[in-house]
């Protein structure tokens, strides 16, 4: 790929809309340009996330307590970051709690 992607093919790429062939060349031509680098890094988070969700609910395998799960997992991942807390600190709360 030697021209630049558009930027909806940027976006189905940070969603994850499209087949792997096209996923691995957005990927490659991501390496090799700053440019797309930037847009890709600049797109909201959220498109990213949306992606990924309409991935697992796709996959009629997954169930919808694993997409809980993850979000579980990444609210409390993201809450660890902002406290600055320790996976050790994290776990002496929760049995403090009980
Ligand atoms: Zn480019």
């Amino acid at each position: 790929m030697s021209r630049c992607p558009t930027r909806i093919a940027l976006e189905r790429y940070a969603a994850a809309l499209i087949e792997d062939d096209e996923t691995r060349a957005i990927a490659a031509h991501i390496e090799a340009c700053a440019a797309c680098a930037r847009a890709v890094a600049a797109l909201p988070a959220s498109v990213a996330l949306v992606g990924e969700l309409q991935q697992l609910e796709r996959s009629r395998a997954v169930s919808a307590g694993v997409v809980d799960a993850l979000r579980t997992a990444t609210a409390a991942s993201t809450t660890g970051f902002l406290r600055g807390a320790s996976g050790s600190r994290g776990d002496t709360e929760a049995r403090s709690l009980d």
